[in-house]
């Protein structure tokens, strides 16, 4: 068990006024010890609870004077004060296990816990799930949930999984779907496994037996050069391709039958193909933008002004991929977008700001340019797209989300000087790399800028020189930062 720290107290709240303060140690809230942030949220949502505090080698009892439902005013350091729930697959396709060596230990952490499926839009392929989860998500209403199905062959997705839970352990998603439990689902496509004629099976089974699936998305793997598994290699173009008609079609079909398309593509397929993305209707909304859904259609129109449409990629990294520990990865799924700002075409204020412009350069993935460069067009003659390969990881990985200090370190060693360089930051995770360094490494200065389409708007519109000093964290907040009490 690990014991909740507050990270920090905010000003005039309840939790200020009765004297709490950060390293403060939270042991219990009237009597009960609570396993995680949830249920730690539901005690402290009551009127005047009583908190269990030690703090240094004193043990205190403190109560927070205030209503039912209102803000305690705290952050605590985790999320899951028992242990997280460690996920007992060994998936082929695991981007888990094709990490270099050497990494933060927190990043080889498989979870498959239903609590960071709910806090973080984690995967969890309920493997692990039992008749007293399922009681607590239905009793808690944790709802939205993340499941990963791959296929709904029981002997396909047991391979998959390599464990012969993977077989009967769909019967919870129904379970959930029948209690009211929205979810949303993920296949892992891998070439030769489970893509072709077992995609179209999994279609029509989840069409069948899990219609009231709230979204289905069909992601590619990824394979980095450090796997050991033979059979796992990246689509070719005509199997991507393949993907996108498959989903296409049984988007047709659903709309026919239930109204929605309810089965959707990751923007990779397209990249890969070498296809348009659908527009921003065909998205519904974009519930599945964290995991690579409509990402560039949504930064498109948010670049465009669209302020509905400027989600940005939600913190964290491992997006397209499965097995993405919250630990180091993710910030929580509440986080709020941009706020809303009044539309100020670009070319306008170009036209404003005089013919006179610092170069700059934006620093993001592979797949990131090849949808910037369309994007920015030759309307911005001092600005310019440079992909960053990533040798890091090797393979096919080229998303904006897994670039590391050494690969960016590279490409700035090459650039001219005099130049404003924007990174995103959905390559930082509290201010860090995968690889642990930080843009204070980095060659040359660069700004980090929110990875929506809105901000790099803004960040384009600032025209001024490149700061002297990088900064050292990016704005969103540390991932592993919950704040007791807001609502979702
Ligand atoms: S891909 Fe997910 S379910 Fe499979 S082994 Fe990795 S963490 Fe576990």
């Amino acid at each position: 068990m690990s014991v909740p720290r507050v990270v920090s107290v905010a000003a005039a709240s309840p939790a200020q006024r009765a004297g709490l303060r950060v390293d403060d140690e939270l042991l219990a809230v009237d009597g009960r010890v609570p396993r995680d942030v949830i249920e730690y949220r539901l005690l402290v949502d009551e009127a005047d609870p009583e908190l269990e505090i030690r703090r240094g080698h004193e043990q205190l009892t403190v109560r927070l004077r205030k209503e039912a439902g209102e803000i305690p005013g705290i952050e605590v350091s985790s999320a899951v004060f028992d242990r997280v729930r460690t996920c007992d697959n060994h998936c082929e396709f695991c981007f888990i296990y094709q990490l270099p060596k050497g990494m933060r230990r927190s990043l080889y952490l498989k979870d498959d816990d239903y609590r960071l499926s709910f806090l973080y839009g984690n995967f969890t392929t309920l493997t692990r799930f039992t008749e007293l989860d399922l009681e607590r998500v239905l009793t808690e209403r944790l709802s939205p949930l993340f499941v990963s199905i791959h296929s709904t062959d029981p002997g396909l997705r047991s391979k998959m999984l390599r464990n012969p839970r993977g077989a009967t352990s769909l019967r919870w998603l129904r379970a959930l779907l029948d209690g009211g439990i929205e979810v949303h689902g993920q296949i892992v496509v891998c070439p030769g496994v489970n893509d072709a004629g077992a995609l179209e099976t999994t279609l029509a089974g989840i069409l069948d037996e899990y219609s009231d699936l709230a979204t289905v998305a069909c992601v590619p793997l990824g394979v980095s050069d450090h796997t050991t598994e033979a059979s796992m290699r990246p689509h070719t173009v005509a199997e991507a391709g393949n993907v996108v008609d498959l989903v296409e079609e049984w988007q047709q079909l659903c709309l026919g039958s239930i109204g929605r398309r309810l089965v959707y593509a990751a923007d990779e397929y397209y990249l890969l193909a070498g296809r348009p993305f659908p527009p921003v209707d065909a998205y519904d909304g974009f519930p599945q933008h964290e995991n690579g859904i409509g990402m560039a259609r949504a930064f498109e129109a948010a670049y465009h002004g669209d302020v509905t449409a400027a989600h940005g990629v939600a913190p964290g990294f491992f997006s397209w991929v499965d097995g993405a520990p919250a630990a180091g990865y993710r910030a929580p799924r509440a986080e709020a977008g941009p706020a809303p700002r009044p539309h100020t075409p670009l070319a306008s204020h170009r036209r404003a700001a005089g013919a006179e412009h610092t170069p700059i350069a934006i620093l993001t993935g592979e797949y990131g340019a090849a949808v910037l460069d369309p994007l920015l067009g030759d309307t911005m003659a001092h600005v310019r797209v440079v992909p960053v390969r990533n040798h890091f990881f090797g393979g096919n990985i080229a998303v904006t989300g897994l670039m590391t200090g050494p690969d960016i370190a590279r490409v700035l060693h090459g650039q001219p000087s005099g130049t404003r360089f924007l990174l995103p930051d959905v390559c930082l995770s509290e201010g860090r790399f995968l690889d642990g360094s930080t843009v204070a490494d980095l060659p040359r200065p660069v700004e980090v800028v929110a990875s929506d389409g809105y901000s790099l708007r803004l960040a384009l519109r600032g025209g001024g020189q490149a700061p002297e000093v990088a900064p050292p964290s990016p704005s969103r907040p540390t991932p592993v930062a919950v704040a007791l009490g807001e609502p979702r």
